[in-house]
């Protein structure tokens, strides 16, 4: 199994506060990560700081991504090697609809014209899939969307961008659960054995649909464990406080 994402020694800050403090992580193609924790742990900053928000700054560590060290790499070269992050809080984009960002969106990361009828057939087929009416592609991104409807439309980017590494910050929460349904089984389809996930969640809802190779437990900036699904079990039954004593660092 190849590995497609490696990070040694993270440590990020934002301003002056030091965020994350020494994260190990390694990615194989195939895999499903679930990244679970207190909230405010550092598992958004993590995600971010893998795609390359400038709010966030490396002060050591590497991640290296297919092969290559991307640890100064802006966002946008980052998304054209196959990275994608869906938001916590997508940004409502007046002015733009749907199908108009995705399309640049695809154009930009394959860098090359998508042809508009085929590309419109594919976005159909897609929303269908995940449930949403067909009008929102004539929708302006995210204005006055649902929080279930903005929620449907990250995994309708991944869809369509079709990254190597999808991470998904909280994506299944508040919704309902029909629609926890309709996103976990298009993530599940959409998973493949070239491609990977990293899934954040406070809810094992999601995990009925899919199941994780590894799940890692983060605390206050470090990773405290790193287990197999039945993990996940271990921190319904008994929380997180007691990973904390457990931890080695
Ligand atoms: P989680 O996603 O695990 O709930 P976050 O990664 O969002 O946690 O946040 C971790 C900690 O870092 C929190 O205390 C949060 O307030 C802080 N933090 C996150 N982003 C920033 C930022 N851009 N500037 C300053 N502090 C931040
Ligand atoms: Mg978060």
């Amino acid at each position: 199994m190849s590995e497609l994402l490696r990070i040694e020694n993270l440590h990020v800050t934002a301003g002056e506060k030091e965020l994350l403090h020494g994260i190990n992580l390694t990615v194989n193609e195939g895999e499903i990560h679930v990244i679970m924790g207190t909230n405010g742990a550092g598992k958004s900053t993590l995600m971010h700081s893998i795609m390359g928000n400038p709010s966030y700054n490396v002060t050591e560590g590497s991640i290296v991504f297919c092969g290559e060290d991307i640890t100064e790499m802006d966002v946008d070269e980052r998304a054209k090697l196959g990275l994608f992050l869906s938001f916590q809080n997508p940004l409502a984009v007046p002015g733009i609809t749907v199908e108009n960002f995705l399309r640049t969106a695809k154009t930009t990361i394959r860098g090359e014209q998508q042809r508009l009828f085929p590309f419109k057939r594919k976005l159909q087929q897609q929303m269908r899939e995940l449930d949403m009416n067909a009008e929102y592609a004539e929708r302006y991104l995210n204005d006055g969307f649902s929080g279930g409807e903005r929620k449907k439309n990250e995994i309708l980017q991944m869809k369509m961008l079709n990254p190597k590494l999808a991470m998904l910050d909280e994506t299944d929460s508040g919704l309902d659960v029909d629609a926890v349904r309709v996103v976990s089984k298009n993530v599940s389809e959409f998973h493949t054995e070239s491609n990977s996930l990293i899934i954040i969640t406070h809810h094992n809802q999601i995990l009925q649909y899919l199941r994780p190779d590894i799940v890692h437990v983060l605390m206050d900036g470090r990773l405290v464990k790193t287990g197999p699904a039945s993990l996940i079990d271990e921190i319904e039954a008994r929380g997180f406080e007691h990973f904390r004593s457990e931890a080695t660092v």
